[in-house]
């Protein structure tokens, strides 16, 4: 015949087991969490860091442009005033003063377009510099944050670690010699794939773990108590308040 003490010794040591399993499950997913933050927050500086050496790069190339352009111009103003020299001593010959004056007309409108360029380049590096600055600013932040994450985390994990090994010892001792090991086995498996809950209680006839209402049957086998019943819903090991 089966055992009625027996199961419901089982299903005691199992709820008392659930019980410290909730936390340590909640335990052990804090510590999974942990490294993952640590990686979101680097990640982040990362992109923030790229982000600031982009425009630093930017900056650069726009000031050595800059640089070209205002040395192209003052070639070619002094090209200007050495022409605008030379036409003033050759005012006899027509023929040559309109050519110089030609290539003085071209020059100027080049140093025009430049010196606009120039104007264009200079709102633009502005424009950089103050990003740049900004950038700065939030690196700067970040890598404060990291570095204060990582030492609160090596802190907050070493803590949380030890809470884990203290729960895993007492998990040890309610464990005991008294569980069949298949039953431990299975209440495991159900600990994993069931977030941290491999027990559920039925009330009314409703799993409180899926709250899927169970066939009349189940009911029945539950309350006579000479075997461990299972949700059919989530496979939950059921219980009832009484037992
Ligand atoms: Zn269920």
């Amino acid at each position: 015949m089966p055992d009625l003490r027996q199961t419901l010794k089982t299903l005691k040591t199992l709820k008392s087991l659930q019980e410290l399993d909730r936390d340590l499950y909640r335990l052990q997913d804090e510590l999974k969490r942990f490294p993952q933050e640590v990686t979101r927050k680097r990640e982040k500086l990362r992109v923030e860091s790229e982000r600031l050496a982009e425009v630093v790069k930017k900056l650069t190339e726009t000031k050595v442009r800059l640089k070209e352009i205002e040395d192209l111009t003052t070639g070619q103003r002094v090209r200007v005033r050495k022409l605008e020299h030379e036409a003033s001593e050759s005012r006899a010959d027509a023929a040559l003063l309109v050519a110089f004056q030609h290539e003085i007309r071209g020059l100027k409108r080049d140093i025009g377009e430049a010196e606009e360029e120039g104007l264009g380049m200079l709102g633009e590096i502005e424009r950089l510099s103050a990003e740049r600055v900004a950038l700065q600013a939030v690196v700067a932040e970040l890598e404060k944050e990291f570095s204060l994450y990582s030492t609160n985390i090596d802190k907050e994990s070493k803590h949380t670690m030890d809470r884990a090994q203290a729960m895993e010892r007492e998990r040890k001792k309610r464990v005991g010699a008294e569980l069949p090991p298949d039953v431990l086995g299975q209440y495991e498996k159900l600990l994993a794939s069931r977030e941290g809950q491999a027990m559920a209680e039925l009330d009314k006839r409703v799993c409180q773990g899926c709250y899927v209402s169970v066939p009349n049957n189940i009911y029945v086998r539950l309350a006579r108590c000479t075997e461990l019943v299972h949700c059919p819903s989530c496979g939950r090991i059921l219980f009832l308040r009484e037992a």
